[in-house]
C-alpha cells in the first residue's frame, strides 16, 4: 500500500476531486484566457478546508502534513486541473511558510510565546495580519525572490532594505512573480547589507505602499491561468515589524522552505505525467488507424507501458523523499534528485502523450496540449534542473 493511501487521505482525495469537478473544470478554459483565477475561488477552497492543508490549525490552517499537501496537489491534476491552477491558487504555499515558522507554528505546534504584558511578538502579529486571512481565502500573497539580474544565485540579490528609524527603505525590482498581479502582500527577499552580500532578510510588503508598483502582467508559454508580474520598489517604507524573523536570517529561511516547494513541483510533474498517460491511453483505445485501434499495436502499447512506468517510478520516489522530509530528515540532495527524476519523467511523457494524439494533440481543445505547455516550467521554477544537479553533485562530495 502506498504511504499516501490511508483512509483519511482517501477522503482528502475525494474532497479534492469533488472541488475540481464542481468549481474548476467548468471554468478552467475561461481562466486560462483571462490570465488569472478569481478571488472567490480562494474563498471557496478555504471554506472546505483545502487551502489550509499542510498549515497548523494554530495559524488558521486545516492541519495535515507535507504528504497531505502532496495528495491534494496530485489529485487536482489527476482530476483534470493543472499545475498552472495550483501555482495560482496555492501561491500561499510559498508565501506563508516563513511567517508560520518564524512564529514557531510549524508541525501543528503552538505559536511561540507572546511577550509579557500582552505585547504581541512581531511574528505572531504577521500571522494574524497575513497568514490567517490568506488561509481564510480573503487575502492573496506572493513570494518574491527572483530579480531581473538572475534567479538561480539567491545570495546575489540586489534589492536593498536600508534601516531608517522604525522602518526599512526598500529599493530594487523582482520579476516572474507568481500571483504578483493579484497579491495583496508580497513576502520579499531583500538585502540588508550591501547589494550581493548575501545578507538577506524577508519583509512582508503590502500592495498600495507608496513606491511599490506592480508592473505588466507577463505573458507565458504555459500556466496561463496563473498571473505573473514584475514588481518595482522605489524608496518603499516598510515597518520593521513586517520583517519575518531576525535580520539577516532570510537566506537560511529561503533555503529551508525550498524543500517543500521543490517537492510540490515534483508532485506536479509526476501527476501531470500520470494524467497524460491516462489521456493517451483513452485516446489510443478510441482512435483507429488503418482499420484498427491504436492500442492494438504493440509499438503503441509498449510506448504507453514505458510512459506509465516512468510516471509510477517518479511518484514512488517523490513519496519516499517526501515522507523523509515530513519525518524531519535533512535530505536536501534527495529532494533535488526527486525533482529532477519527476521533471524528466514528465517531460518525456507529455511529449509522447501529445505525439500519440496526432494533430488533435496540438490543438487548444486538447487537455494534453495544456499539460505540454504547463510542464515546461517545472524544470525551471523553484531551482532549475541544473541547480538541482549542482546540489546533487555537492551531496556526492564533488
Ligand atoms: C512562470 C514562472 C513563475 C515563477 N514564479 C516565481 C515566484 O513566484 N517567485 C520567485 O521568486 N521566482 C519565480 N520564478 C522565477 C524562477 O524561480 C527562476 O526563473 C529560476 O529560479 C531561474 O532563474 P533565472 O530565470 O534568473 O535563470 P538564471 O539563473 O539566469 O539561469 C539561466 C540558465 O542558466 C543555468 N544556470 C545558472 N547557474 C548555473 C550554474 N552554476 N551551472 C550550470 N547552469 C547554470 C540555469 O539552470 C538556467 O538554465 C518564476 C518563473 C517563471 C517562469
Amino acid at each position: 500500500m502506498s504511504i499516501v493511501d490511508t483512509p483519511e487521505r482517501r477522503q482528502l482525495r475525494e474532497l479534492t476531486r469533488a472541488f475540481v469537478t464542481r468549481e474548476v473544470l467548468p471554468h478552467l478554459a475561461e481562466w486560462e484566457r483571462a490570465g488569472e483565477v478569481p478571488r472567490e475561488l480562494h474563498a471557496t477552497a478555504a471554506k472546505i478546508g483545502l487551502l489550509g492543508i499542510g498549515f497548523p490549525e494554530s495559524v488558521g490552517g486545516s492541519g495535515g502534513d507535507l504528504l497531505d499537501s502532496i495528495v491534494v496537489t496530485e489529485e487536482i491534476i489527476r482530476s483534470g486541473g493543472s499545475s498552472g491552477l495550483i501555482a495560482a491558487l496555492f501561491t500561499h504555499g510559498i508565501a506563508l511558510p516563513h511567517m508560520v515558522a518564524a512564529a514557531g507554528g510549524q508541525s501543528g505546534g503552538l505559536l511561540r510565546g507572546r511577550l509579557g504584558g500582552g505585547q504581541v511578538r512581531g511574528d505572531d502579529d504577521l500571522v494574524d495580519r497575513y497568514v490567517r486571512p490568506t488561509l481564510a481565502g480573503t487575502m492573496i500573497g506572493a513570494l518574491a525572490i527572483t530579480e531581473p539580474d538572475g534567479g538561480s544565485d539567491v545570495a546575489a540579490i540586489r534589492t536593498t532594505a536600508r534601516r531608517e528609524g522604525d522602518h526599512y527603505v526598500v529599493n530594487g525590482s523582482k520579476t516572474y512573480i507568481t500571483s504578483g498581479v493579484r497579491a495583496d502582500f508580497v513576502t520579499t527577499a531583500v538585502c540588508t547589507d550591501f547589494p550581493g552580500s548575501g545578507e538577506l532578510s524577508l519583509l512582508v510588503i503590502d500592495k498600495g505602499t507608496p513606491g511599490f508598483t506592480v508592473g505588466r502582467r507577463l505573458e507565458k508559454l504555459g500556466w496561463h491561468c496563473s498571473d505573473t508580474a514584475e514588481l518595482s520598489f522605489v524608496d518603499v517604507r516598510v515597518p520593521l515589524t513586517n520583517r519575518i524573523g531576525e535580520e539577516n536570517t532570510g537566506f537560511l529561511a529561503i533555503m529551508q522552505h525550498f524543500a517543500a516547494e521543490r517537492l510540490s513541483l515534483a508532485t506536479q510533474a509526476y501527476a501531470t505525467a500520470q494524467r497524460c498517460v491516462e489521456l493517451a491511453t483513452r485516446w489510443c483505445r478510441d482512435r483507429a488507424t488503418f482499420g484498427r485501434p491504436l492500442a492494438s499495436r504493440q509499438l503503441v502499447r509498449h510506448r504507453l507501458a514505458e510512459m506509465h512506468t516512468r510516471a509510477e517510478a517518479a511518484r514512488a520516489y517523490v513519496h519516499e523523499v517526501a515522507a523523509r522530509v515530513a519525518a524531519g530528515e535533512p535530505v536536501v540532495t534527495e529532494v533535488a534528485m526527486a525533482k529532477n527524476v519527476a521533471v524528466a519523467a514528465c517531460d518525456q511523457v507529455v511529449d509522447q502523450a501529445l505525439q500519440l494524439h496526432g494533430g488533435f494533440g496540438y490543438l487548444r481543445d486538447a487537455e494534453v496540449e495544456r499539460h505540454y505547455r504547463d510542464a515546461r516550467i517545472l524544470g525551471i521554477g523553484g531551482g532549475t534542473t541544473e541547480i538541482m544537479n549542482e546540489i546533487i553533485a555537492k551531496g556526492m562530495g564533488l
